[in-house]
């Protein structure tokens, strides 16, 4: 019987599947695999009135650029294995969507559940003190990011510990991404995943001979979609694709069972229903089962794991019934059942590429704290007087008595308007979602021995990481 890689071993496993097919040499390619180096640190903090000892890691996996980048995550899974394994998948998928990064990750082994906030706070500052004495998280070196189990809260802790390390540190905000807004951080950061899960659906479904590979046509609408974790990323990827594209949410799986609903769900309230009861139970607007892992193999187009790694794996990948899947986690289909997947012509969007747009619009994030000025500042009202020039002559030309045409109040009131931040960061992400599956699917459709969408964007990022260590002589 076949047994199960680790994390770490599923992707070395892929990323051998790709350099296979490449012409790399033996130094070069073991240099792009292996991990540069992992910090464990094992801290004590006073809490209930006893010491509390935690552990905690940051990988850096590659520095053929600079920073490395890498989100942190709380949870109690986190290990080396497993952090190593993010590490390495930041680097191909920096390279992928072309942010100028290396790869990192961190992840601080805890049940942020177990901890009240002011705890929280004691906890990740001390955690951030440890990194940021060791340069482990530094606007110029590693820059982390939110992951599973943190988010804005986290990040503005870490931002304000490196702050009273670093007092003149001009550049101090760039220290980490995904803040909040006050705080330094961008308009449509918090979105920015989920919202990019969504622009590589659609530009998926722009491609005809690509929809077939996935014996699919038409649009995302109506399209019948199972997402498992209702979190930052998965509420977002569902909220958009319902309420955006008309795609039916038939399923959501969380911790705790999952809830269907054939005719789709409504997100906002089942958000609502698990901020108030912490699950998805007793949700009045779908049907609950406890086995939510068996909803995974229930019949659907498309099947959105948002949650954590391994959960599409040997045991149930042959039971499938999706027609693809986009990897809106990190690594939710292992190596085997990623073999098995594809013989059974499933399409798999990779997570390198279909989880990108959060390191996307950090890079946004990162380049605006470093300008020290928002996006859109300087040019909005500039872009609005000279489209306003245009329809005062038009609308100039328009009174001659042979025209007969007029321009729409509705028309004259979008094209007048600047765009502001949230409107260029949206439209950075959709450009480099876009770019990013057509550098992939061109390797999909050209090259022969290349069957599916991930060993493509392997080759595609280790393509530019190998260039990048060339470039410096290696
Ligand atoms: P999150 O903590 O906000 O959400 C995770 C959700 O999954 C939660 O609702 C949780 O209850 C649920 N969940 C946990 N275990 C589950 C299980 N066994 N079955 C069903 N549901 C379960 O985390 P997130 O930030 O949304 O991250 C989710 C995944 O996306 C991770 O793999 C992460 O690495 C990846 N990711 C996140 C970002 C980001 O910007 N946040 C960016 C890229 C990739």
């Amino acid at each position: 019987m076949k047994t199960e890689p680790s994390f770490r071993e599923s992707v070395d496993i892929m990323f051998n599947r790709a350099v296979a097919l490449m012409d790399l040499s033996p130094g070069l390619e073991q240099k792009i695999r292996v991990c540069n180096s992992t910090y464990t640190v094992r801290f004590g903090v006073r809490l209930r009135g006893k010491i509390e000892t935690f552990t905690g890691y940051r990988s850096v996996h590659s520095e053929h650029m600079e920073p490395v980048k890498g989100g942190i995550r709380f949870a109690m899974g986190v290990n080396q294995d497993e952090v190593e394994a993010l590490a390495a998948l930041m680097t191909y998928k920096c390279a992928l969507v072309q942010t100028p990064f290396g790869g990192s990750k961190g992840g601080l082994r805890i049940d942020p559940r177990e901890w009240n906030v002011h705890e929280m706070e004691l906890i990740t500052r001390r955690f951030a003190y440890e990194l940021i004495k060791r340069d482990l998280i530094n606007p110029s070196q590693n820059v982390p990011a939110p992951d599973m189990g943190t988010g804005e809260r986290e990040m503005a802790w870490i931002t304000d510990q490196y702050r009273r390390m670093n007092t003149t540190d001009i550049n101090a905000a760039a220290c980490v991404t995904g803040k909040p807004i006050n705080g330094g951080g961008i308009q449509g950061r918090v979105e920015a995943t989920g919202r990019g899960v969504q622009y590589a659906l659609r530009e998926f479904f722009r491609y005809e001979e690509d929809k077939a590979k996935a014996n699919m046509s038409g649009t995302l609408d109506g399209k019948k979609v199972i997402v498992q974790g209702l979190g930052n990323v998965g509420y977002h990827a569902a909220k958009f694709l319902s309420e955006e594209d008309g795609c039916k949410i038939v399923a959501v799986i969380e911790r705790d069972g999952a809830v269907l609903n054939p005719d789709g769900l409504a997100i906002e309230f089942l958000k609502e229903h698990i901020a108030l009861t912490g699950g998805v139970k007793g949700f009045s607007g779908g049907t609950y089962v406890e086995n939510g892992a068996a909803v995974l193999e229930e019949e659907c187009d498309i099947l959105i794991p948002a949650a954590m790694e391994g959960v599409i794996n040997l045991s149930n990948a042959k039971n499938i019934k999706a027609k693809m899947i986009i990897e809106a986690a990190n690594g939710p289909v292992t190596a085997g059942a990623d073999e098995i997947l594809n013989k059974m012509g499933v399409v798999i969007i990779p997570d390198m590429y279909a989880n990108a747009g959060g390191v996307t619009v950090s890079y946004f994030e990162w380049v605006k704290n470093l300008g020290h000025i928002r996006f859109g500042r300087i040019s909005r009202r500039q872009e609005e007087a000279r489209h306003q020039l245009l329809l005062d002559e038009l609308e100039r030309l328009s009174n001659d008595p042979a025209i007969t045409w007029e321009l729409s109040e509705n028309f004259k009131r979008q094209y007048l308007r600047g765009a502001g931040e949230l409107e260029l960061v949206r439209s950075g992400l959709d450009d480099t979602m876009r770019e990013s599956y057509q550098s992939m699917r061109e390797v999909w459709h050209t090259n022969d021995k290349v069957h599916d969408l991930r060993i493509a964007a392997y080759l595609v990022s280790i393509n530019r990481v190998a260039a990048s260590y060339r470039s410096k002589g290696l």
